[in-house]
């Protein structure tokens, strides 16, 4: 197993994010809020570079694209436009027994997850002749007698045929999870309503009255506030076309089942760039696109291996887009969507153009030509790409106790080798790490250390986000950065009284360098990759 494959379990990572001011639960003193996530001193940290990284790849480094600040609130027509009132619906199950919703396309998923029915799996598998597992049914019927009036009351009673269970019946039953009119309630296995539809989108009242005059949406959605500003834009910033507006904000969806962590939340954040193209070019552009997204997420840390891409097939598609691709992560839950990069022809315009009266439309002074411009669309998660890092850089290692070894990845299950001891570490890309160094005197109550590590932190600080930290033994100083991800740590001793010089630690290696301060920023900067 190498140093990547570490296998992380989302308790663990919650628990290290709670530990050291990743990642809270909302209003935790009162009992928390589903869905609903806040980010503290590291989160925040970590969120922010992940912004930074992605405005300053698609709007700093870049000359044919610039930003927008819309607001959440927008004009309840714009939803109409776009086709979120009335559109944006999923179609929803909801269980007759017990009441909780589910999400029609998940419920097959949640099912083969549901607790009941690995456990009926589980009571109604014998071990066949060559140890492969074969399906009881005589023993599921079993088990349903015995356990099923608890844990799946439902199931039951669809099984009964006057005081007995019919095990071809179960059978049947059970064969019918295939069909989404056949499958059970994933919770208590109770019988769902036909999938209806349901809007995600959040309302609110603007004003003092609340009637369907004042009614407001929070946005589901960034990209209506790009569109809604497309001529406010090309009317002040001089683009040509092709070019594009970027854009990053809260959005929020009334999400049936908010799970995995924070990987689907109510409240979440935006990274998306419309890009407006001229008609004809969109299969070339989406490529690009895909390709440029791929190169960023690399480029933050996620390794090729545990990224993919999940192309759309035409039946798939939304009537008006021509090609979709989602960036896909490798996550602990499985493999998920991080940003969907769409081709969406020019829909949007058009749609605003009828709603609003406006000619959306493109004047191209070169052809002296007008018209609709086409868009493709990246659509990143914040929060989504945080979890993602998060995952990826969560690691537990052996470390010798004796200085100089290298730490090895932890084998769960596995006995602590003699000698060695746990760290938990987070191994983020420099790029990502809240904290970039760490700057600590050896001893605490010796002034002239003290003094020269204060000296050596606001030399560094000018630059970098930087840590001091004189507290505690250096061991568990160093522990408590390798927690939060920071890649170096700066050590100040007695030989750096005598010659000028200070210990550089790093965290992936442990292992330490001497360097003198006169040449310390060069040295952090080209140990982050900066240089
Ligand atoms: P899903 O199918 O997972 O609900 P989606 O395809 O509806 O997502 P989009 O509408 O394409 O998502 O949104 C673009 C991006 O916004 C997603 O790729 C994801 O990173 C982020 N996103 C969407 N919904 C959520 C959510 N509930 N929580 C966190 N991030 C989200």
């Amino acid at each position: 197993m190498n140093a990547n494959d570490f296998p992380v379990t989302l308790d663990a990572l919650a628990a290290l994010c709670k530990r050291r001011g990743f990642i809270f639960q909302s209003s935790e003193i009162y009992g928390g809020i589903n869905g609903f996530w806040d980010y503290g001193p590291m989160g925040c940290e970590l969120k922010r570079n992940i912004r930074e990284a992605w405005w300053k790849a698609m709007v700093r480094d870049r000359d044919d694209i610039v930003g927008l600040d819309a607001s959440i609130i927008m004009h309840p027509r714009v939803w109409e436009a776009s086709g979120h009132v009335g559109g944006f619906s999923d179609p929803m199950q909801s269980c007759r027994q017990c009441r909780r919703m589910f999400r029609a396309d998940q419920v097959a998923e949640q099912l083969r997850e549901s607790a009941w029915r690995r456990a009926l799996t589980d009571a109604a598998a014998t071990a066949g002749a060559d140890g492969a597992v074969v399906w009881n049914p005589d023993a599921a019927a079993r088990w349903l007698e015995k356990k099923g009036a608890a844990l799946a009351p439902g199931l039951l009673a669809r099984c009964r045929e006057g005081e007995r269970i019919e095990t071809a019946r179960l059978a049947a039953l059970l064969a019918g999870f295939a069909t989404p009119e056949g499958r059970p309630c994933p919770a208590c296995g109770g019988e769902l309503t036909p999938p209806r539809d349901f809007n995600l989108m959040f309302r609110t009242f603007i004003g003092a009255l609340e009637d369907s005059a004042g009614q407001a949406y929070l946005r589901p959605e960034t990209a209506q506030g790009i569109f809604a500003n497309f001529l406010n834009v090309l009317d002040t910033a001089r683009v040509k076309i092709p070019f594009g507006i970027a854009q990053i904000g809260k959005a929020f969806r009334n999400e049936i089942n908010p799970r995995n962590y924070t990987f689907r939340s109510r409240e979440f954040e935006q990274m998306e760039l419309e890009y407006f193209i001229r008609p004809g070019t969109d299969a070339e552009m989406h490529a690009y696109w895909v390709e440029e997204r791929m190169k960023w997420y690399r480029s933050i840390g996620l390794p090729e291996g545990r990224l993919s891409k999940y192309v759309y097939e035409p039946k798939e598609l939304a009537h008006y887009a021509s090609a979709c691709t989602d960036v896909m992560y490798r996550f602990p839950f499985g493999t998920q969507e991080l940003e969907g990069i769409a081709a969406r022809g020019d829909f949007d315009l058009r749609r605003h153009q009828e709603y609003s009266g406006k000619a959306m439309e493109y004047f191209d002074p070169e052809k002296n030509e007008r018209f609709v411009p086409h868009v493709v669309e990246p659509s990143a998660g914040v929060d989504r790409v945080a979890l993602a890092a998060l995952c990826e850089a969560y690691r537990e290692e052996w470390v010798p106790k004796e200085a100089g070894g290298e730490p090895r990845t932890a084998v769960p299950g596995e006995p602590l080798p003699e000698g060695y001891e746990v760290r938990t570490v987070l191994r983020f890309a420099p790029v990502l790490a809240p904290i970039k160094a760490a700057v600590f005197p050896l001893l605490k109550n010796r002034p002239e250390l003290v003094e020269k590590a204060k000296e050596v932190h606001a030399l560094l600080r000018r630059r970098w986000p930087v840590f001091y930290d004189q507290t505690g033994a250096i061991g568990r100083r160093y522990r408590r950065q390798d927690e939060i991800g920071t890649p170096l740590g700066i050590t100040i001793d007695f030989q750096t009284l005598d010659d000028g010089t200070v210990t550089v630690r790093d965290r992936d290696t442990m292992r330490q360098e001497r360097a003198p301060i006169a040449e310390l920023r060069d040295r952090v900067a080209a140990a982050l990759g900066e240089a």
